[in-house]
């Protein structure tokens, strides 16, 4: 039976086979043909294909009914790398990753985002120069690059919009900056976005409809919906932070609205509000801290965030019907009182049928659910099958150029 993505045998191409392979869903060449249709010499000629290029190795033999065993197949996810990074405000992250996501080298920074690219962008490919020293590979072997950044991002033209904190990133295309230096595909994306596929990617594959929430300085959603994530026309999907809520108070928003939920309960509204009762914490991770010890004050004023939150998400909840929320960022660390609270407002009012089998969780992937996200986003457009299809295709052709070059040079 030919997979749902490949509907003839003749329509299945190498890249749809290292999908397979990738996947686990075949492993050796009888499997691929009965999953695929293909006849022998069709599965011979694209494994061949796959193994001279890298991305596959034949592995130990599995084990056979009898016979000659055949060769089990892997995807060589050691046969090049990806270059990940989320940059945020207050703390980034940048990474190696192999070809299966995994993180190979990582390191947290701090640089001045809010200095703009032209600052940024040389750190960040300092950074990465250095990790893939760390790990012993060069830049020869990078594929990819994914980079996750704090505000709206223009996904089709990888572009950041300008925003009052981020004056400085507005319309600038980081792509052609860091493809001077890396020759590869290079993906630019919200940093929340980045952050769903994260979490998806290494704790829910299994869940199509996921809200990634993220609730830190600011307050911001990635949406997956039927398995991808959910852009909108222009990349602005999921700015929830600037969806305003009952009785704000006219309080002020540095988008230039009124009563905004990240401006009435996002981490640094709650800071302000904590020094008006002469309490002075560094930062949201310390308020997080306090509220997880039990501080009175604290714990109010999370809960009391949570319930706005939960206005919101009441909503996100009847519109979208999402399987799983998620909620992460610094805040989510004080998760008992804010979990508390958003799930008191969002069980009480979205719809008995959208809330019957919602799950609202912590995120269990931690500090690097952005790199994850971001090397994720990267290699699901370097490994799709037509991606891999064109890329061995230039291959072939770069070979025929160079024996024909060859060729001639032998004759003259
Ligand atoms: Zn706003």
């Amino acid at each position: 039976m030919a997979p749902s993505t490949s509907p003839s045998a003749s329509a299945v191409s190498s890249g749809h086979v290292l999908q397979l392979i990738r996947t686990g869903e075949a492993t050796t060449r009888a499997e691929i043909g009965r999953l695929t249709g293909l006849s022998r010499p069709a599965v011979a000629l694209r494994i061949t294909e796959l193994l001279a290029c890298g991305l596959v190795t034949e592995g130990v033999p599995a084990p056979s009914s009898g016979g000659r065993p055949p060769g089990r197949l892997e995807f060589n996810a050691a046969s090049g790398v990806v270059l990940s990074a989320v940059l945020g405000m207050s703390r980034s992250q940048v990474a190696v990753c192999d070809l299966a996501g995994r993180v190979l080298a990582r390191t947290p920074g701090t640089p001045e985002v809010e200095h703009g690219p032209d600052t940024a962008v040389p750190w960040l490919l300092d950074t990465w120069a250095r990790l893939l020293e760390f790990c012993d590979r060069s830049a020869g072997d990078v594929r990819g690059v994914g980079l996750g950044l704090p505000g709206t991002v223009e996904f089709a033209a990888g572009r950041s919009v300008a925003s009052p904190v981020l004056t400085s990133w507005g319309g600038v295309e980081i792509g052609p900056m860091i493809t001077k230096h890396h020759p590869v595909p290079v993906l630019i994306d919200n940093d929340v976005n980045a952050m769903a596929l994260g979490e998806r990617g290494a704790h829910y594959r299994d869940v199509d409809d996921l809200v990634f929430v993220k609730v830190s300085t600011g307050i911001g959603a990635g949406i997956i919906s039927r398995g991808a994530l959910l852009r909108g026309s222009l990349g602005a999907a999921g700015e929830i932070g600037h969806i305003p809520v009952c009785g704000g108070g006219g309080t002020p928003c540095r988008c230039g609205n009124t009563d905004c939920l990240e401006a009435v309960a996002g981490g640094s509204a709650l800071i302000a509000r904590l020094a008006e009762q002469h309490r002075k914490v560094s930062g949201v991770g310390e308020l997080a801290a306090l509220a997880r010890d039990g501080d009175p004050a604290a714990v109010t004023l999370v809960r009391e965030a949570g319930r706005r939150i939960g206005e919101v998400l009441a909503g996100a909840v009847n519109l979208l019907n999402p399987a799983v929320i998620v909620l992460g960022g610094d805040l989510a660390r004080a998760y008992d009182p804010l979990l508390a609270g958003v799930r008191e407002i969002v069980f009480q009012r979205s719809t008995a049928l959208s809330t019957r089998r919602l799950q609202i969780l912590p995120s269990r992937a931690g500090a690097e659910v952005g790199i994850l996200g971001s090397a994720t986003m990267v290699l699901d457009r370097i490994l799709a099958p037509e991606a891999v299809d064109a890329a061995l295709a230039e291959a072939a052709a770069d070979r025929e150029t160079h024996t024909a070059a060859g060729g001639q040079a032998a004759i003259t």
